[in-house]
């Protein structure tokens, strides 16, 4: 009997010994898979000109964690929008006419029969659209910025296109929100994606006229005082008012609905409820008010935003008002994570002045736990000391190249990743509006890694960042942290191989 025992405890010693030695060997491995893509990686950007094409490769099959700086309706092709049209019986207008107050490229979703004679005649099907091959080709450069740059042709400034874009599909961009999502995931499992915190839908707002008015007539000098007794009203409004309950319910539930069935073991998908800065005090108040109450109370929406071009009269007007919203409604509803764009404004686009407090009002006042962009950080009031104050608070900064070069004109060493690479403040890399910039996440690396040739520690750290700045609850993010260790292994273990192989060539 005792040798049985002695027995079965020499075996079980022995099975942990082995198991010991596996996981050393894996780790041994692992190491070594590290050692071999780090030395690949950096032999392909060492010397003047880094080997993009082999790069790209690398790019591609890089794991990118998530894209959380994301719009939806930016992020649909315009070939997909046109599909959607071709599927709902739409047509589009290939000739504008004042008389008739129509404009080329626009989708008009009303019936034909409803349509005035000579709109009817110059609204052509989505079928029609492709067999016109220069009008089709005309189309995509006006529902994106396709071949803005390579050749001479009629242009507005790149801002405008960009934001003009969105009025253009924008009557289709709602026709197939499920379809739609689904093409994302795809396209992100495809490039080694495993997260999309996205902006799908504006959040609902609800106008009262004695609000709207007490609201709209804030001066611009009010002290903080009047401007709380003004929203605490319109907060209380929102509370009380039946109607407002009853959209926001409404919200959640259409993008619970959309959502159904996205989610799977290798993706997931959030979302941040926002509002459009350059409408009327009232409306963004009561849409921030409903964006706030739906991510207080639903699971699937993550975080709040504002969108919409910084630089419009109105949204420089009353930046700082949103701002003091911002702060009004987080102490109404604690918890409640904000990524703003903030700072995506250059020189030359607004007076000097306008460039001097944006990202510091985004974080002081507002609390921003992310910003959009923060391109203008060299122009803000004391930039050192704000710079300490994102480091300290851990305010991840959203990196949109593509966007900022088309937009901005901000490109290469004149990007202010630079800035926030040398100050150790905390970024991440993200599309804005891949659709319309005709780019995906990959190519965002891409650029990251050939303009600034991070070292290999570096750009694994900002894809980690992905997932540390993200806003899913802290038990998602160890889940997803974790997939992520997977994906690395599994990718450095790929390049590895394909290391050797090229060493014995
Ligand atoms: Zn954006």
């Amino acid at each position: 009997m005792k040798i049985r025992i002695l027995v079965m405890l020499i075996c079980l010693l022995s099975f942990g010994v082995a198991d010991a030695r596996e996981i050393k060997s894996k780790k041994a491995i692992s190491q070594s898979d590290y050692l071999s893509t780090k030395q690949y990686y950096s032999n392909l950007i060492s010397g003047g000109t880094p080997q993009v094409a082999e790069l790209n490769l690398f790019a591609n099959m890089l794991p990118k964690g998530g894209d959380i700086h994301h719009h939806y309706s930016g992020a649909i092709y315009a070939e997909t929008y046109l599909d959607w049209v071709g599927k709902k019986n739409f047509c589009i207008y290939r000739e504008s006419d004042v008389r008739l107050k129509v404009e080329k490229y626009r989708i008009e979703i009303k019936p034909a029969a409803e349509l005035a004679e000579g709109a009817g005649k110059i609204c052509i099907s989505a079928d029609a659209v492709i067999k016109d091959n220069s009008f089709y080709r005309e189309l995509l450069m006006r529902w994106s910025d396709k071949d803005y740059g390579n050749h001479f042709h009629e242009q507005s400034a790149p801002d405008q296109q960009f934001f003009d874009t969105f009025g253009f599909f924008g009557p289709v961009s709602n026709a197939a929100f499920h379809e739609g999502l689904q093409s994302l995931k795809d396209r992100a499992k495809a490039e080694n994606v495993q997260y999309i915190e996205t902006m799908l839908e504006k959040s609902p707002d609800v106008v009262n006229p004695h609000l709207a008015k007490l609201i709209n007539d804030l001066k611009a000098e009010a002290t903080e005082d009047e401007t709380e007794a003004v929203l605490n009203e319109c907060a209380d409004f929102m509370d009380g008012d039946a109607a407002a309950k009853a959209k926001i319910d409404d919200y959640v539930k259409s993008l619970e609905e959309i959502a159904t069935g996205i989610d799977d073991a290798a993706f997931k998908i959030r979302f941040q409820a926002y509002v459009s800065r350059n409408n009327s005090p009232a409306k963004v108040f009561s849409g921030l008010y409903a964006a706030f109450a739906a991510a207080k109370g639903s699971n699937l929406i993550v975080g709040v935003n504002i969108v919409g071009p910084e630089n419009g009269y109105v949204s420089m007007r009353d930046y700082s008002l949103h701002m003091q919203m911002f702060r009004f409604l987080n102490q109404r509803f604690p918890g409640v994570k904000l990524s703003l764009h903030a700072g995506e404004l250059v020189l030359g686009m607004v007076p000097p002045e306008g460039l001097k407090n944006h990202v510091r009002e985004a974080v002081e006042i507002a609390m921003a736990d992310r910003i959009g962009h923060g391109v203008d950080i060299a122009h803000e009031t004391d930039p050192h000391e704000l710079l300490e104050v994102l480091k300290e608070r851990k305010v991840a900064i959203e990196v949109n190249l593509t966007s900022d070069s088309f937009i901005l004109g901000v490109k290469n060493e004149a990007h202010p990743v630079q800035i926030y690479r040398h100050h150790d403040v905390p970024f991440v890399i993200s599309t804005d509006d891949p659709g319309v910039s005709r780019n995906n996440l990959s190519n965002e690396y891409l650029l990251f890694i050939t303009r600034y040739k991070p070292s290999y520690e570096e750009l694994k750290k900002v894809v980690y960042n992905s997932i540390r700045y993200s806003f899913l609850s802290e038990s998602e993010k160890l889940d997803e942290l974790k997939s992520l260790d997977k994906r690395f292994a599994g990718f450095e273990a790929r390049i590895a191989k394909l290391a050797r192989s090229k060493r014995t060539k």
